[in-house]
């Protein structure tokens, strides 16, 4: 299928609305959360309009239909990332994967492969968004294991300038951001995972600002475990995917109902994974919300999403650069760069900036954006960011650069 922007646009209804006085909508705010497509939508709707049941239980019609239902969407997600079914778990978001991940290691025997001690090291990066920092300060905290970092440039690039200090025979997990959710910029992954596998070391790869916008496929990334969250993908809230290669090795983290093989009063043995790590009724009718995002996003074509991404950077990037006073705070090129683009201008307050912007009917985020180490580190209290999608055009970063060129003329 012709990749077309204004094909894409119809087949979200949130476009057809007006904001702030009949103004268009224009939605910069992909990063955050993405617009959902009527395909979307209306699968997780129909779901409970015509499937709904509990999967993987009732021996009935409608439990078998939710049940391939779901299963479906995780046989869609594997294809995806170009990996098996089996390797597939669904949560409620990345924050509960990654969560996910760093609990079932706390609960790993010790001597086990995933058990940590005092001895142990877990990295990180000084651009991770919260949600791939606390857990493993936390797991760090409970194990006594220790946590260190890869620090970022002046321009927002990860400096791997120390790698082999950085990353030692002690580390056990690298964890690790993909895409920049603040920055925008893509990591070096490949130097990382051949430094972390040369030791040992696990990769956690925290896919929520990349595996939207461009193909991925596990083997060729080489990771050991991938996160991403569906609502960033055109997807549902309230579902998440894990994937790992390494199911099999990790213990549960949440106990409960389908997850288990065997119970007695005293004891039970888990199910093969995915399902160990699926207790309870899961997010079902948001499961099929997200195989449609995928069924959307693989007929539009990966590639076409991440060149019109890319092309879109330029523009946005470039026509950001003319206004007087705004510094891009992140990599200025297109290169190993996404989609997200933060910004300061002069002496206005991103929060005045966004609340100025969002009057012209521009939606952009501003804040730490969840990254506050980073920012901190990039001596802004805070920034303005603009983050992209499929559905964006020229047409909205023109709006964006005119709203700023109002904003400071008001705040002048
Ligand atoms: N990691 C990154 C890079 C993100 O941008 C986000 C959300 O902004 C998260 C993790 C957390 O995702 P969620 O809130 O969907 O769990």
């Amino acid at each position: 299928m012709a990749f077309s922007v204004a094909n894409v646009r119809q087949d979200f209804p949130i476009f057809e609305r007006t904001i702030r006085d009949g103004k268009k909508l224009v939605y910069l705010d992909s990063g955050a959360t993405s617009q959902k497509p009527l395909s979307v939508i209306e699968a997780e709707s129909n779901f409970y309009k015509f499937h709904n049941a509990a999967v993987h239980r009732g021996a009935h019609q409608l439990a078998e239909e939710a049940t391939d239902a779901y299963e479906g969407a995780r046989l869609k997600v594997a294809k995806f990332l170009g990996a098996d079914e089996e390797q597939i778990v669904f949560t409620k978001g990345a924050t509960e994967s990654l969560n996910l991940i760093a609990y079932a290691m706390g609960n790993a025997e010790p001597g086990t492969r995933f058990a940590l001690t005092s001895k142990d090291k877990i990295v990180v990066t000084e651009m991770e968004h919260h949600a791939n920092l606390i857990p493993w300060q936390q797991l760090a905290a409970r194990t006594g294991a220790q946590l260190s970092w890869f620090e970022v440039t002046p321009d927002g690039r990860l400096d791997l300038s120390n790698i082999n200090a950085v990353i030692t025979e002690n580390t056990k997990v690298v964890a690790l951001t993909h895409q920049s959710n603040v920055l925008g910029t893509i990591i070096p992954l490949k130097a990382i995972v051949a430094r972390a596998h040369a030791v040992g070391a696990v990769v956690v790869l925290d896919a929520c600002q990349s595996a939207p916008h461009m193909p991925i496929d596990v083997k060729e990334l080489g990771v050991d475990f991938l996160v991403f969250s569906g609502h960033k993908a055109l997807g549902s809230t309230g579902v998440g995917v894990l994937w790992s290669s390494e199911l099999d090795d990790l213990p549960p983290f949440l106990y409960g109902g389908s997850m288990i093989e065997t119970v007695t009063m005293t004891a039970a043995t888990w199910a093969p994974a995915p399902r160990k790590f699926e207790a309870g009724v899961p997010n079902m009718a948001q499961a099929v919300g997200l195989g449609a995002a995928i069924d959307y996003l693989t007929a539009h074509g990966m590639s076409n999403v991440h060149d019109h991404e890319m092309a879109l950077t330029k523009y946005l990037i470039e026509k950001l650069l003319q206004v007087p006073d705004l510094k891009i705070v992140g990599p200025t090129d297109l290169d190993s760069r996404g989609g997200t683009v933060s910004f300061t201008v002069g002496e206005i307050h991103p929060h005045d900036l966004g609340q100025y912007v969002d009057s012209q009917g521009v939606a952009v985020r501003t804040g730490h954006h969840c990254a506050w180490p980073l920012t901190r580190k990039l001596g802004v209290p805070a920034t303005t960011r603009a983050s992209i999608y499929l559905y964006n055009d020229e047409s909205d970063c023109d709006a964006l650069f005119d709203a700023i060129l109002g904003a400071q003329k008001y705040f002048a």
